[in-house]
């Protein structure tokens, strides 16, 4: 079944977040000692991000793990999570829930989240909970196995309607697409697929070199239009706000905000979707800079849709939006 495009009287901004805290990096432990600094900042981040988007009337999608639903949970006969049946990886010897301690929010605050749920949801302007998988677990690889997925989507949909949320978006981790089927079989009704850059057919090195250029010339981003393809809508990435550390902090603000108005343009232009994303954390990298430029784009968008050439939109608003056009 091939997809179908669809068409929009005007174009969209849309931003979505990936709520993670620990759990991007679960099968990275090396990784996660050096970037805990800023997961710890993610609760303060999201505060922030909240009251932002509160000011500027905009409504987000939330992508949270659904691990992140529970207050708590425990290991029985040393098994973490056995109702999930397990795929191994060549790259991975551990069992993929090894690091996650398996406690309590009280005990491991960066394994547990639902403080961060009820802050996202007692926003004054409507968000959207989306779902992220439960375990992070890369859906599209190869050794992922079906039954894997399966209990891992179950697992998110019942913590999700023990606190009465129908999740309808779902981000891939690592926007790794695969099982498209079960995920749209679960109930979902859209998904955020990989930004469409222009260099992203080309070998691994060129690739990054070629990425770089692009973010220094702040080119402009892809803008997209929701795809129909099995039963789902894939509302594909535009921009990655990115963290500003390490060889990133190479990259000027100023290149982040005006490549983001690039996409804003582009999109009210072509009728098309500039979708922005980015997780909590990557504002930690650089609070005082990010939480800025940020606001900078929230104002461009705001000052567009006053003056009616762009709408602004969840990922399930889109949703709603395209089955009544
Ligand atoms: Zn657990
Ligand atoms: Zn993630």
């Amino acid at each position: 079944m091939r997809n179908c495009e669809v068409t929009l009287p005007k174009g969209i901004f849309v931003l979505s977040l990936d709520v993670e805290l620990c759990w991007g990096t679960i099968d990275k432990p090396d990784k996660l000692k050096n970037t805990i600094k800023y997961y710890t900042q993610s609760r303060d981040c999201i505060e922030k991000i909240l009251k932002l988007v509160e000011k500027y009337n905009i409504s987000a999608t939330w992508a949270v793990v659904g691990h992140l639903f529970l207050k708590e949970c425990n290991s029985i006969n040393g098994q973490k999570h056995s109702d999930i049946p397990r795929s191994t990886y060549p790259w991975y010897s551990k069992d993929w829930f090894e690091e996650s301690p398996c406690t309590n929010e009280e005990d491991a605050p960066l394994w547990y989240g639902q403080d961060i749920i009820k802050m996202i949801t007692n926003c004054k302007v409507r968000q959207e909970i989306a779902c992220h998988s439960f375990a992070h677990i890369p859906y599209g690889d190869e050794n992922t196995k079906r039954e894997t997925v399966q209990a891992d989507l179950s697992n998110c949909i019942q913590e999700a309607e023990k606190e009465g949320l129908k999740l309808r978006s779902f981000v891939f981790p690592r926007n790794n697409v695969g099982y498209i089927d079960e995920v749209k079989n679960y109930g979902f009704e859209a998904y955020r697929g990989a930004e469409p850059t222009w260099y992203r057919g080309f070998p691994n090195k060129r690739r990054k070199v070629c990425h770089i250029i692009d973010q220094l010339l702040a080119m402009s981003p892809p803008v997209g239009l929701p795809e129909y393809e099995q039963g789902i809508y894939n509302i594909p990435g535009s921009m990655l706000y990115r963290s500003m550390n390490g060889f990133r902090s190479l990259i000027p603000l100023k290149s982040k905000i005006h490549k983001a108005r690039r996409g804003i343009r582009r999109a009210i232009r072509d009728k098309k979707i500039f979708h922005l994303w980015f997780h909590p954390f990557n504002i930690a990298t650089n609070q005082e800079k990010l939480l800025y430029g940020l606001e900078e784009m929230f104002k461009e968008v705001c000052a567009k849709r006053e003056n009616g050439e762009l709408e602004i939109k969840s990922m399930d608003e889109i949703v709603d939006l395209i089955k009544y056009i």
